[in-house]
């Protein structure tokens, strides 16, 4: 099991499922929402996603055209995670945890990014991940300049 939380410690994450992927997002999005140069994201179950706390939610169309929900601690601001935005009572099937919530620096070292996307947006002075297939847009289309 995999346990985090926001800065300020209001809000804690539990996930008690298989991690299903690793990826660094390079949008312009990610940017804004964690202050850095890319996010670093864990693809995760959301029913097994155990969040306490009452994260604030803000919904906006991402680069890619969905509408995106991100949670974030209503205290002290840490973006926690995000998900497809929809309208009926079920939330989406999976759900992007912002990496670098959970406690656990091994978990962080043992899930090195497997992918990155909206390569094309990426800083000129960041490095790609070795072996990470790269993808310039959002997940599937066209693989670009992976070695
Ligand atoms: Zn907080
Ligand atoms: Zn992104």
């Amino acid at each position: 099991m995999a346990v985090g939380g926001c800065f300020c410690g209001n809000i804690r994450i539990e996930y008690t499922g298989q991690i299903l992927a690793s990826a660094l997002c390079h949008c312009r999005d990610c940017r804004k929402l964690t202050g850095c140069p890319f996010s670093y994201d864990f693809i995760v179950k959301s029913a097994e996603l155990h969040v306490s706390g009452s994260p604030k939610v803000v919904a906006k169309t991402a680069d890619s055209g969905n509408a995106i929900s991100n949670y974030f601690c209503p205290d002290c601001g840490t973006p926690l995670f995000g998900r497809k935005a929809n309208f009926s009572e079920e939330p989406a099937e999976t759900t992007v945890v912002r990496a670098g919530i959970f406690d656990d620096r091994g978990i962080l070292n043992e899930r090195k990014p497997e992918l990155e996307i909206f390569t094309d947006s990426r800083l000129e002075w960041v490095c790609s991940i070795e072996k990470a297939s790269q993808f310039s847009g959002m997940l599937a289309p066209q693989e670009s300049d992976s070695s």
